[in-house]
C-alpha cells in the first residue's frame, strides 16, 4: 500500500487501518483509474476520494446531492485540519468567487459542488483552467433512470468528461443493482472503471416483521422499550408523519418530524436536536438521511412498507453504524401494498411504472417472505447466500404451519351472518364477543358465532383474516366500503370439505405489551 494513504489515514483521521475495499479503490484511483465503487452506508465510502484528495497535489471536486450533507462533510474536514469547502446556490456570487479563487490558489483541498452550480457551462470553463486531481461523485446512482432515486441534475453529469478527460473520475453509491451499475458507467463515461462491489451484509441489524394492527400503539411499544435510544420512524406521507409524531408527544416521547412541507429552519432545527439526542425519534418521510451520519441509531421502524428494497436497505442502513445490536422493524399489511401499486399505477410515464413495479414486487417478496429475510435482501442485490442469518424474524421464529381449518371457518361464517356487511374490525369485534353499542343495535349478540373466537387476541384473528384475504377465501371489497365478502374458492372450507393450513400468527412481546394498552 502507498504509505501516503496510510498515513493520511493515521494522522488524519485518526483510524489505524482501511475498511474492506478502501485500500483497493484508494490505489486504483492514486494510480489516475475511474473507480465504480458499490459500498453499504456506512462502511466509509467517504475516505475512497478524501484520502485520494488529500494526499494528491491539487485538488478534487466532489460532487453531492445535498446541501445539508456537504456542510456536514466540510464541516468535518475541516475540524480534522483538511482544507475544503463547498459551493452551493446558498452562497452569493462573492462568495463562490472567493472560494475559487483559493482553489486556484491551492488554498482548497476538496471542493464540494452541487450538481447545477458545477454543470453552469461558464463554472466548467473556469474550473478547466485550473483542472481537478479527482471528480468524485457521491450517490451516483442518482444518474440513472434505474436507480430508485433519479435526479434531472444529475442527468447534466454525463458531460463532466470533456471537460475534465485527464481528471480520474470516482463514482459511489450504496445502493445500485446491477443495471444501475452498468448505466452510470455508461452515462458518466467512465473509462475501464475499477469496478468494486462491497458486501452488503449488516450483521449487527436484526430484521424484524410485525403485522401492522394498530401501528400507533405499536410504534408506542417499541419505543418504549427501547429506553431513550436514538431512532427513525419512516412513513410514507407527511401527514402520517404529524399524525405518529404528535401522538408519541403526547404519550411523552421526545419525537420530532421531518418532511420536505416543512420549512428549512424547521427541518434544521429538528436534525440537529436528533443529532444531539435532545429528541430521541425522528419521525420522517424518506427526505430524511441521506448523508445523515449518526452512529448509534438504536433502531429503524417502517411505518409503512417502502417501494423497493434499495430503499428499505438505506433506511434500515441507518442504524447501528457504530456495529452495534440494533433493530430494523417493518410493519406490514397488505392492505398498504394495495396503496403502493395504486400510486405506481398513477404514474403517466409507463416505463417508469414498470420499474417501479418490479421493484415493488421484490419488496413484497421481502415483507412475504418465509425464508430468512437477510438472504432475500442480499440475493437482491447479486450476494449469493444460502443460509439463514440467525438474525432476522424469521431465523428467531420460524413461521408455523397449523391445521386452520376451524380458525378459517370461525370467520368466515361469522362474515357470512353479519350479512358480508363489515370490514375486519367489526367481523372480529362480533367474532370475539365485543359488547358494542353497534353489535347491540345491530342484534349481532344473538348470532351464534357471537364470541366464539373468544379465547384468542384481536391481532390473532386479524392475522388469520388477512391469510384468507391473501389465499383468495375472502376479498376487500373496496367497492363497498372495504367490507369483507367471501369468495367462490371459500365455499369447499365453509362446508369443510377441503383441509386449509394457515400460518400460526406471530404475534410478539411488542405487540402483547400494545394490545395491553389499547
Ligand atoms: P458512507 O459514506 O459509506 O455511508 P462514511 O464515509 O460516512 O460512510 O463513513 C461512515 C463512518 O465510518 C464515518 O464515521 C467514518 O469516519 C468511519 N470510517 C470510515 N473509514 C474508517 C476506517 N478505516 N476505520 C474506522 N472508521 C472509519
Ligand atoms: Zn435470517
Amino acid at each position: 500500500m502507498s504509505s501516503p494513504a496510510l498515513n493520511t489515514l493515521n494522522t488524519v483521521f485518526g483510524y489505524s487501518e482501511f475498511r474492506p475495499g478502501q485500500q483497493q479503490v484508494i490505489e486504483a484511483v492514486m494510480k489516475g483509474q475511474d473507480c465504480l465503487t458499490i459500498m453499504p452506508t456506512g462502511s466509509g465510502k467517504s475516505l475512497c476520494y478524501q484520502i485520494p484528495a488529500i494526499s494528491l497535489a491539487g485538488y478534487a471536486i466532489v460532487v453531492s446531492p445535498l446541501i445539508a450533507l456537504m456542510q456536514d462533510q466540510v464541516a468535518q474536514l475541516e475540524a480534522q485540519g483538511v482544507a475544503a469547502a463547498f459551493l452551493n446556490s446558498t452562497l452569493d456570487y462573492q462568495q463562490q468567487d472567493d472560494i475559487l479563487s483559493q482553489v486556484n490558489h491551492h488554498q482548497i483541498k476538496i471542493l464540494y459542488v452541487a450538481p447545477e452550480k458545477l454543470m453552469q457551462p461558464a463554472f466548467l470553463d473556469r474550473l478547466a483552467q485550473f483542472p481537478p486531481n479527482l471528480v468524485a461523485i457521491d450517490e451516483a446512482h442518482c444518474i440513472s433512470q434505474w436507480g430508485h432515486d433519479f435526479r434531472p441534475d444529475y442527468a447534466q453529469l454525463g458531460l463532466l468528461k470533456q471537460y475534465f478527460p485527464r481528471s480520474p473520475f470516482i463514482a459511489l453509491t450504496a445502493t445500485a443493482d446491477s443495471a444501475t451499475q452498468q448505466d452510470i458507467i455508461q452515462l458518466l463515461k467512465l473509462v475501464n472503471p475499477h469496478h468494486y462491489v462491497g458486501s452488503f451484509d449488516r450483521p449487527n441489524i436484526r430484521y424484524i416483521q410485525q403485522e401492522k394492527f394498530r401501528p400507533l400503539n405499536q410504534v408506542e411499544a417499541i419505543v418504549k422499550s427501547k429506553n431513550n435510544q436514538a431512532g427513525i420512524i419512516y412513513c410514507t406521507s407527511r401527514k402520517r408523519v404529524e399524525e405518529v409524531t404528535d401522538y408519541l408527544q403526547r404519550h411523552n416521547f421526545a419525537a420530532a418530524a421531518y418532511h420536505a412541507g416543512l420549512s428549512l429552519e424547521q427541518r434544521e432545527t429538528a436534525q440537529t436536536a436528533w443529532l444531539k439526542d435532545d429528541v430521541q425519534i425522528m419521525v420522517a418521510t424518506v427526505a430524511f438521511g441521506m448523508g445523515i451520519n449518526k452512529p448509534d441509531v438504536r433502531f429503524v421502524v417502517h411505518y409503512d412498507i417502502p417501494r423497493s428494497i434499495e430503499n428499505f436497505y438505506q433506511e434500515t442502513g441507518r442504524a447501528g453504524r457504530d456495529g452495534l445490536d440494533s433493530e430494523a422493524i417493518l410493519l406490514y399489511e397488505y392492505a398498504d401494498a394495495d396503496r403502493v401499486r395504486w400510486l405506481i399505477e398513477q404514474n403517466q410515464n409507463l416505463e417508469r411504472a414498470q420499474i417501479e413495479n418490479h421493484k415493488f414486487d421484490s419488496m413484497l417478496s421481502l415483507a412475504h417472505s418465509e425464508t430468512c429475510r437477510r438472504m432475500v435482501l442480499l440475493n437482491y442485490f447479486g450476494e449469493g447466500r444460502n443460509q439463514g442469518c440467525g438474525n432476522c424474524d424469521i431465523c428467531i421464529d420460524p413461521p408455523k404451519k397449523y391445521d386452520g381449518l376451524v380458525d378459517a371457518q370461525k370467520v368466515m361464517s361469522t362474515i357470512y351472518r353479519i350479512g358480508q356487511n363489515a370490514g375486519f374490525n367489526y367481523v372480529i369485534e362480533v367474532l370475539r364477543g365485543a359488547n358494542t353499542q353497534r353489535v347491540r343495535e345491530l342484534g349481532h349478540n344473538a348470532l351464534s358465532v357471537y364470541g366464539i373466537g373468544k379465547s384468542k387476541s384481536h391481532e390473532y384473528w386479524i392475522s388469520i383474516a388477512r391469510q384468507l384475504v391473501h389465499l383468495g377465501l375472502l376479498r376487500i371489497d373496496i367497492t363497498d366500503n372495504a367490507h369483507l365478502k367471501l369468495t367462490e374458492l371459500a365455499r369447499p372450507y365453509l362446508r369443510g370439505d377441503m383441509p386449509l393450513e394457515l400460518a400460526q400468527p406471530r404475534i410478539n412481546q411488542s405487540q402483547e405489551i400494545a394490545k395491553g394498552q389499547k
